[in-house]
C-alpha cells in the first residue's frame, strides 16, 4: 500500500480523516489525523494539535494535491466552444444534402420554421440548445474549441526544421 499523504510505501495503512478528507496513510502520517472508526487516541475532536504538526499536515496535503493535479492539467485549460463563423451555410448545406425543407427540419427539432430560416440567413444566432439539436440531427459540427493558451503552446511546441536540418537529413 502507498500512503496517500506522504507517498511512501507502507505495510501498515490506516484510514484516517485529515482536514475532513479520508486518507489511507502510513503509521507516521496517521498521527496527524482522526481515526475513521472513531477509536484511538486521536479520535478526540479538536485535540490540541501542535502548530508544527499542523504545518506538516498542510504541507503534505498540498504535495498530495499537486501530485493529483498534474494529471488533470488539461481540464483546467481555459477552453470554450464558439459558434463557427459560417454556421449558417453549414446548416443550410447539411439540410439540403438531406433533402429537407426548412419546415421539415424545424418539425424534427421542435422549432419554428421561421427560426430555422433566420438562422440559415445568418440573421439570428442559434441558442446553445438549438446548436446541439442541429448538430445531432444533421451530423454537423457548429462549434469550435477556443483555447486561450492555444497561441502560446503552438509557439513553444517543437522547433521548426531549418533548411540546414533538411539538408543533413537528406
Ligand atoms: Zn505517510
Amino acid at each position: 500500500m502507498i500512503c496517500e499523504m506522504c507517498g511512501k510505501k507502507s505495510e501498515w495503512i490506516k484510514t484516517v480523516f485529515i482536514e475532513g478528507t479520508e486518507l489511507k496513510v502510513c503509521k507516521e502520517c496517521s498521527k496527524f489525523g482522526e481515526s475513521a472508526d472513531g477509536t484511538g487516541s486521536h479520535a478526540k475532536k479538536n485535540a490540541a494539535s501542535a502548530p508544527v504538526s499542523r504545518a506538516v499536515v498542510n504541507e503534505r496535503l498540498e504535495a498530495r494535491e499537486r501530485r493529483m493535479r498534474t494529471r488533470d492539467v488539461y481540464k483546467d485549460m481555459d477552453t470554450s466552444e464558439d459558434l463557427i463563423p459560417d454556421y449558417a451555410s453549414v446548416i443550410k448545406d447539411a439540410r439540403r444534402a438531406r433533402n429537407m425543407k426548412q419546415e421539415d427540419l424545424a418539425a424534427k427539432l421542435n422549432e419554428k420554421a421561421t427560426i430555422i430560416a433566420k438562422v440559415e440567413n445568418g440573421d439570428m444566432l442559434p441558442s446553445d440548445s438549438l446548436v446541439k439539436k442541429l448538430e445531432k440531427e444533421l451530423g454537423i459540427k457548429l462549434t469550435e474549441k477556443v483555447s486561450s493558451i492555444a497561441s502560446s503552446s503552438s509557439a513553444s511546441g517543437g522547433k521548426t526544421l531549418t533548411l540546414g536540418d533538411l539538408i543533413k537529413k537528406g
